[in-house]
C-alpha cells in the first residue's frame, strides 16, 4: 500500500503547496482521498488523471473538494476521456452529490445539462468495513464544524488511518487504535485559546498517536502561516514513535510495524 501526497497545506493552499489530497494505491487500484485546491495539477504531474479508480471525500470544505470541479472538466471534455461505462465512484458525506453538482455547474441551465451521473456514481461513506477495490474501508465520524469523517483502511495485513479535519473527540481513539500508520492533521500549534471541535494541534496529534499505539505518525494539514518545525517539536514531545511532516509529491510505503 503506497501513499502519495498531492497536497498537504492546511485550510487553504499555501505558496507553492496545494490543499489536501492523497493517493492510496495497491494492486493497480488508485483511491484518491480528498481533492482540495490545486491537487488536480499535482495529479496530472504524477499520474494519468483517468487512473483514479475511486474518490473518497472526508468532508465538503473547499480545501478538501474544490478540485472536484477541475477533475470533472477533464472527465467530461478531455479528448481521450473514458466512456460513460467508466464512471468514477465517489464516496462522501450526506449532501455530497448536490454540493459537487453546484460546485461544477453554478446555474440552472448548466445543471439541466448535466447532473454529473455521466461521469460519476455517488455513494455514501461506508460506516461498516467495506471493500473498495483491494482496500477494506471504514469511515468514522469525527468532530468539525461540518459533517466530517476519518477513514480506516486495511490492505494485506497493514492498517492505515486518516483523520481528515477534526478536533479532539472520542471517535478519534477508535479511528487510530493500533494502526500501522496514522496520517493526522495538525493545523495549529497548541494554545489554551484554540477553539474546540475544529482542528488538532501538533501536541494533540502526538498524544492521540501515543495513546492509540500507532506504528508511525505522518503529519499533514499544517496551515501556511504555521511553522512546521514548531508542530513537529510538539509531536515529538508527545509521541515516542517515528513521525514525519509530509511534503507534497512525496510517496510513502505503508508497511506493518516491525
Ligand atoms: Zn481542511
Ligand atoms: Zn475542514
Amino acid at each position: 500500500m503506497r501513499l502519495t501526497i498531492l497536497g498537504c497545506a492546511g485550510s487553504v493552499p499555501g505558496p507553492g503547496t496545494n490543499a489536501s489530497g492523497y493517493l492510496l494505491e495497491a494492486d493497480d487500484f488508485t483511491l484518491a482521498l480528498d481533492l482540495g485546491n490545486g491537487t488536480v495539477s499535482a495529479l496530472q504531474q504524477l499520474r494519468d488523471p483517468f487512473d483514479l479508480d475511486a474518490l473518497l471525500l472526508s468532508h465538503l470544505h473547499p480545501d478538501h473538494c474544490a478540485d472536484f470541479a477541475a477533475l470533472t472538466v477533464i472527465r467530461r471534455y478531455h479528448p481521450e476521456r473514458p466512456g460513460a461505462d467508466r464512471r468514477l465512484p465517489v464516496y462522501g458525506p450526506a449532501g455530497t452529490e448536490q454540493r459537487l453538482v453546484n460546485l461544477y455547474a453554478p446555474n440552472e441551465r448548466e445543471r439541466a445539462e448535466t447532473d454529473l451521473t455521466d461521469s460519476y456514481s455517488f455513494a455514501p461513506l461506508p460506516s461498516e468495513p467495506t471493500m473498495i477495490g483491494p482496500f477494506e474501508v471504514q469511515a468514522i465520524e469525527v468532530c468539525h464544524p461540518t459533517p466530517a469523517y476519518g477513514v480506516r483502511i486495511s490492505y494485506d495485513g497493514t492498517t492505515f488511518a486518516y483523520t481528515g479535519d477534526t478536533g479532539v473527540c472520542p471517535s478519534l481513539e477508535r479511528l487510530a487504535a493500533g494502526v500501522d500508520v496514522l496520517l493526522a492533521e495538525a493545523t495549529w500549534t497548541d494554545a489554551d485559546d484554540r477553539p474546540p471541535g475544529i482542528h488538532l494541534s501538533g501536541a494533540e496529534a502526538g498524544q492521540l498517536a501515543e495513546r492509540a499505539g500507532v506504528g508511525k505518525l505522518l503529519i499533514t494539514h499544517i496551515a501556511p502561516w504555521t511553522d512546521p518545525a514548531a508542530i513537529h517539536a510538539e509531536v515529538k514531545a508527545a509521541y515516542t514513535g517515528p513521525s514525519e511532516i509530509v511534503v507534497q509529491g512525496a510517496s510513502y510505503e505503508l508497511a506493518q510495524r516491525r
